[in-house]
């Protein structure tokens, strides 16, 4: 105890009742007399001088005076107040820790560290492949738990990461605790008991204290706490700080004693790791420093020497240790930096080496554009290409007649105008006697982009040649005109064919596919890119998407595809003046739109998002539709868009929509992607809140197509969509590429590439964070440097080993 603390506490209490000698049983002298035989001989030098200067001015109080005892504890008093300032200010003095070493002073002097936790010796039996039943401290309930997790071996295990890491490694002293802090401490338990309260709950009380105080600490229901923890123990507790009372309180707080052989919970940086049935967070970390301690050695390098040199990480096995339980901050950054690595490294090399494979395996047919022809066919065109649409569309023809398959990706914000990209490249590939094929995501844009393209297709032909033929494909082409096509395709006398997924369906042939084109990229996996290539011969392959992929994740997952990037607008466009809508400024809104349609212009609104079924959205659309219809806009025709209807009525609403019959559209979120009506200026959306940014942006995509001015409206009934970071951004940036970039801060890799993830190895991202444009570029600059070295890993077996593992489990190849 403090015995500082005590007497200053009792002459406190002396004063305040008024000199009368009454603060304890048997009077003041008594107490001296008590402090001097039996506290002082048990405190350390410091505290005893100063314990004695400051009773010395109590000398006969019983006897004194009230005049002369109120000097008298003013004196001990301020004594005993010097004496604590100073003790706080000064560090705790140095311990021995129960593996026999001194403990390190902290740098700042009311705190310090006790000494990373040893490491000990290997267990020489125990191997990394040692199935999880075999593994020491995994006892035999924890089996079945751990392999639901995907445990099935000690190298698994080691793998368990923890997500995030807690700062135990210095203590606060108890007088120092400050509610709603988190805090670990040191101290000695007084006192200690549980008891079972009404209700059935038992809590276990506790004071702990050290020098500086003591805290109350309690636990729920842990009976059997009182069995390890006894009076007098030292212990380390980790917890937050509550009041109660007005006091600081410990509650439930983490605990261990500190005649444990490793402080493995408290006074160390702590893991934190995810929890399964049956295993709490002391017992997940004792079994992780259990395996770690026994396995972690054993890791082999798998990363060249260079490798390693060269990007500055540290070894596999220290790595692995110090992400579980480092001995420092840095020393976690650089396990973390390490892990991290390795990850973003083998998907690159993964990545790099299958597109080798591509473009190295098999020819790819020479579609090789005549002199002139690009000014030729551009001359026909309704507008200019933008410079940026000419650099692209140079990659790609370069890359047709290169003799290698092409691999390109073609980024372009929605509106940047990559469709024509596409149509001339499958101009050309018709014009040289091959087919080609567009997938688009959804039937209504397969529709669009196949009306778009014919159209460009009657323009440009033109010369010796005739229009190439061109054929829908989708789930909806039926009976005769489905037999047409696809005996056209296996004739070729189609030369294009424009479709969903059902494009690489069964029952579809070609005759000679030269070009693949994939619109909307993010919602094709590597598995449909695949099956598209196995249709031909290799063909060239063409990806553009909309929705901009974020650097450094275009750098992950098209590792094996070259970027190309329309990064202008065609002429002319205007920002889309974006702005929230609460819930009173609806009518507002409304005027709005119909200021716009009197002046000739279109809108769109768009319904909540219904996620629990697609008949409700449905319904829920159409009750919408018709509240507008009758009692917002009874002046203007509107049509209604929803998922449910037949293709040839979506079609219908659409080209009524386009032809300017229908002033306004009312739609579910079907009308997404790629619509193109240049006359339409509004875009409203309803429980905008409800929608991802990269959702929000392709809905604005749809306006501001036109040579005028053109609004996106964000409505919501729910007042605190205002405070929403998604709105805020799309308010203030109109930018997909920066939108999609705090897309990925907010809602982290998974969510914003959804099907993609899976194939792209993404998924297995345990430790890399994609976020690190910095490492994501390390990574790939290395696996690019290895593989120019060595193409096939002859070198290093160790790592082609780890790249089958990684391969088999990401399905990257
Ligand atoms: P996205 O890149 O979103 O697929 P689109 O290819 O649908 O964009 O093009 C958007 C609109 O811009 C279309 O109406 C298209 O005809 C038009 N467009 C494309 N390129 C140009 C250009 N260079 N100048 C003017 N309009 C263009
Ligand atoms: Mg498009």
């Amino acid at each position: 105890m403090n015995v500082l603390e005590t007497a200053r506490k009792i002459l406190l209490l002396e004063q305040k009742e008024g000199f009368r000698d009454r603060a304890v049983v048997g009077g003041l002298d008594g107490f001296l007399e008590q402090v001097r035989k039996v506290a002082l001989p048990t405190l350390d030098e410091a505290d005893r001088r100063h314990l004695s200067l400051a009773i010395r001015p109590l000398e006969g109080y019983s006897r004194a005076s009230m005049r002369d005892r109120k000097e008298m504890l003013d004196g001990a008093l301020h004594a005993l107040g010097q004496a604590l300032v100073e003790e706080r200010a000064a560090p705790l003095p140095a311990r021995e820790t129960p593996a026999g070493r001194p403990q390190r002073e902290a740098k700042e002097s009311t705190r310090r560290k006790l000494p990373p936790a040893k490491r000990g010796p290997a267990p020489s039996s125990c191997e990394l492949d040692t199935p999880i039943d075999r593994v020491p401290g995994v006892t035999a309930a924890l089996v079945p738990r751990l392999r639901k997790l995907g445990v099935e071996r000690a190298r698994d295990l080691l793998e368990m990461y923890p997500f995030r890491h807690m700062d135990r490694s210095s203590f606060t002293p108890i007088g120092e605790l400050r509610a709603g802090e988190d805090a670990t401490v040191l101290g000695t338990i007084w006192d200690i008991r549980s008891e079972r309260r009404r209700g059935g709950v038992v809590t276990t009380n506790a004071v702990v204290a050290d020098k500086t105080g003591s805290v109350a600490v309690t636990w729920f229901n842990q009976p059997y706490l009182t069995k390890t923890l006894r009076q007098h123990s030292e212990v380390v507790l980790s917890g937050k700080i509550e009041l109660f009372r007005g006091r600081p309180q410990l509650r439930a707080p983490d605990w261990e004693l500190l005649t444990e052989d490793d402080l493995l919970h408290t006074g160390r940086i702590v893991p934190v790791y995810h929890l399964t049935e049956g295993l709490n967070q002391r017992g997940m970390r004792r079994l992780m420093k259990r395996a770690v301690d026994a396995f972690a050695p054993q890791l082999a390098e798998f990363l060249p020497d260079d490798v390693r040199r060269g990007s500055n990480l540290m070894s596999l096995s220290e790595a692995v240790a110090q992400y579980h339980f480092p001995d420092s901050w840095a020393a976690r950054d650089q396990a973390q930096r390490r892990l991290a690595f390795d990850e973003l490294f083998l998907i690159q090399l993964a990545v790099q080496q299958r597109r080798r494979l591509w473009q190295e395996g098999q020819p790819g047919v020479v579609l090789s554009p005549e002199p002139g022809w690009l000014d030729r066919v551009t001359a026909e065109l309704p507008f200019e290409l933008t410079g940026a649409q000419r650099k692209v569309l140079a990659d790609v023809l370069s890359d047709m007649s290169s003799g290698r398959p092409m691999n390109r990706l073609v980024q372009g914000d929605v509106g940047s105008g990559k469709t024509v990209v596409a149509a001339l490249a499958m101009l050309l590939t018709a014009q040289q006697g091959c087919q080609s094929v567009l997938m688009a995501p959804t039937e209504i844009l397969a529709e669009q982009h196949f009306r778009a393209i014919g159209a460009l297709f009657d323009q440009l032909a033109g010369g010796p040649f005739q229009a190439p033929r061109i054929a829908l494909l989708t789930g909806s082409v039926k009976g005769k005109a489905r037999r047409e096509a696809l005996d056209g395709l296996i004739s070729g006398s189609i030369s294009a064919a424009v479709g969903t997924q059902a494009l690489i369906q069964e029952g579809v042939e070609l005759h000679r596919l030269g070009l693949a084109v994939v619109d909307e990229q993010h919602r094709f996996g590597v598995e449909q890119r695949g099956s598209l290539r196995q249709k031909g011969f290799n063909p060239h392959l063409l990806v553009m998407t909309a929705t901009p992929i974020p650097r450094t994740l275009g750098l992950t997952i098209y590792g094996d595809l070259d970027i190309s990037i329309i990064d202008e607008m065609p002429p002319g466009r205007q920002p889309i003046k974006t702005r929230w809508f609460g819930p009173e400024e609806r009518q507002r809104a409304y005027n709005f739109i119909r200021r716009q349609v009197q002046e000739g212009r279109q809108a769109f609104i768009i319904c909540p998002l219904v996620e629990e079924s697609e008949k409700m959205e449905v319904r829920a659309a159409t009750a919408e539709y018709e509240r507008l219809r009758r009692l917002v806009f009874p002046e203007f025709e509107l049509g209604l868009l929803h998922g449910r209807l037949k293709n040839r009525e979506k079609h219908e609403v659409m080209q009524a929509f386009a032809r300017n019959d229908t002033n306004i559209l009312v739609s579910t979120s079907v009308v997404e992607v790629g619509i193109d009506v240049p006359n339409a200026t509004v875009m409203a959306i309803e429980g905008a809140e409800r929608f991802g940014l990269a959702q929000l942006h392709q809905f604005r995509g749809r306006v501001g197509r036109g040579e005028h001015q053109s609004y996106c409206i964000l409505l919501s009934d729910s007042p605190s969509a205002e405070l929403n970071p998604r709105l805020k951004a799309i308010e203030e940036t109109q930018s997909g590429f920066r939108l999609a970039e705090i897309d990925l801060e907010l809602r982290g890799p998974g969510d914003v590439l959804g099907a993609g993830k899976r194939q792209s190895g993404l998924e297995e991202l345990k430790v890399a964070k994609l976020t690190d444009v910095d490492l994501v570029e390390e990574s790939r600059r290395a696996a690019t440097l290895l593989l120019q070295r060595d193409p096939e890993l002859d070198a290093t077996p160790a790592l082609r080993a780890q790249l089958v593992h990684v391969r088999e489990r990401a399905e990257v190849s």
